[in-house]
C-alpha cells in the first residue's frame, strides 16, 4: 500500500481571472464541505453494463460562449444529439484545480460555480440544473485510490468549463454530472495514468468530458496579433494534433520538452491537462477524430477531440 498522501486539506485556485489579468493567479480559497464517499458505496444501485460510450475533449474558450452562440457553440449543440444519451457525464474542467489530491463532486444537486470575473450580468445568470451522482462519485473515488487521495466535494459545483459546453450539448441538463478536480502538484505524465483508471466508465454510460485548451494564453489579448493565430500556437497546436494521430501520447504528456511553443501556449498548463485524461480513457479499439479545429484568439486553439 502507498502511503497517504499526508496534505489534508486541499487547496483550489481559481485560474481564469488570473488568467485573464483580472485577479491575481494562484488566489487560494481553501477548505470546502468534504464528503465521506466510503459510506455512500454500495447505497446506490450500479450502473448498467453498456457499448463503450466516446469520450471528448473539448476546447472551450471564452464563458461568453454561454450568452453569444458562435461557431464553436454550434458545434456543441449539433454534436449531442448524435451521442448516445449518457447515464451519467464526468467532466474534468481545466478550473477545477487541487493541490495534494484530488475532488470528485458528491452532491445530489450540483450548484452553479460562476467562476468569472468582470463579465455581463446575464452571464451569472445561467443555469444548469443537472443532478449530480453521490454513488458514481464513490465508485471514482474508489477506483482511483491507489494512485491518489480522492474526496467527496458539495462546494464546487459546476464552474463554467462545464457548463458553457454542456448547455449546448445537452441542453435539457437532466443527465446527472460530476466534476474531478486535477491535482496541480502531480506531474503531466501522472495524469495521463490516471486517465486508464477512468476507462471503466465508458462502459457504465458515462460520457467523459475534457474540458480545456490545447494553446491557451490570455495574457496575449485578443486584437493584438490582428487576430491570427501566432506562429508558436499553431506550431503547438499541430504537433499535438500530430502526436496524438501518431499515438504518440507520451510525447503530448512530455509537451513541456518542446520548449518555447510550450511555455507560450501554456505559462500555466491548468488548460492542457484535461487532454491527457482524455488519452488515458481510449482504448486500443478506439479512433480520433477532430472538430473545431481552429483558434478562437490568437493563442487559444479550439481544437476538440472524440475518441471512440
Ligand atoms: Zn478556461
Amino acid at each position: 500500500m502507498k502511503k497517504n498522501n499526508k496534505k489534508k486539506s486541499y487547496s483550489r485556485r481559481k485560474l481564469i481571472g488570473g488568467a485573464l489579468g483580472l485577479a491575481g493567479f494562484g488566489a487560494i480559497v481553501s477548505g470546502g464541505f468534504l464528503r465521506p464517499l466510503k459510506s455512500m458505496l454500495g447505497r446506490w444501485p450500479d450502473l448498467p453494463d453498456t457499448e463503450r460510450m466516446p469520450a471528448l475533449f473539448v476546447g472551450h474558450g471564452t464563458p461568453m460562449s454561454a450568452i453569444r452562440p458562435n461557431q464553436w457553440t454550434q458545434t456543441w449543440a449539433e454534436l449531442g444529439p448524435k451521442l448516445p444519451k449518457p447515464s451519467a457525464i464526468l467532466s474534468i474542467s481545466a478550473h477545477w484545480i487541487t493541490e495534494g489530491g484530488a475532488m470528485v463532486t458528491a452532491s445530489e444537486a450540483p450548484a452553479m460555480n460562476y467562476d468569472m470575473y468582470g463579465f455581463p450580468p446575464e452571464l451569472y445568470q445561467i443555469r444548469y440544473p443537472s443532478p449530480g451522482h453521490p454513488g458514481l462519485a464513490a465508485d471514482i473515488a474508489d477506483k482511483l485510490s491507489s494512485k491518489v487521495p480522492v474526496e467527496g466535494d458539495s462546494r464546487w459545483g459546476l464552474d463554467h468549463a462545464t457548463w458553457v459546453v454542456l448547455k449546448y450539448m445537452f441542453p435539457r441538463a437532466d443527465v446527472p454530472v460530476l466534476q474531478l478536480s486535477i491535482d496541480y502538484s502531480r506531474p503531466p505524465a501522472f495524469h495521463y495514468e490516471l486517465g486508464k483508471y477512468l476507462q471503466f466508465l465508458r462502459t457504465k454510460g458515462v460520457l467523459i468530458v475534457g474540458s480545456g485548451n490545447i494553446v491557451h494564453n490570455l495574457r496575449i489579448r485578443p486584437g493584438m496579433n490582428n487576430d491570427q493565430p501566432y506562429d508558436w500556437a499553431l506550431e503547438f497546436d499541430h504537433t499535438m494534433w500530430t502526436r496524438i494521430q501518431e499515438g504518440n501520447f507520451q510525447a503530448v504528456a512530455d509537451f513541456q520538452k518542446l520548449g518555447n511553443a510550450a511555455s507560450l501556449s501554456h505559462p500555466t498548463y491548468d488548460h492542457f491537462l484535461p487532454l491527457l485524461y482524455c488519452l488515458g480513457v481510449k482504448t486500443d479499439a478506439d479512433q480520433i477524430t477532430t472538430f473545431n479545429d481552429n483558434f478562437q484568439w490568437p493563442a487559444v486553439s479550439m481544437r476538440s477531440l472524440m475518441i471512440a
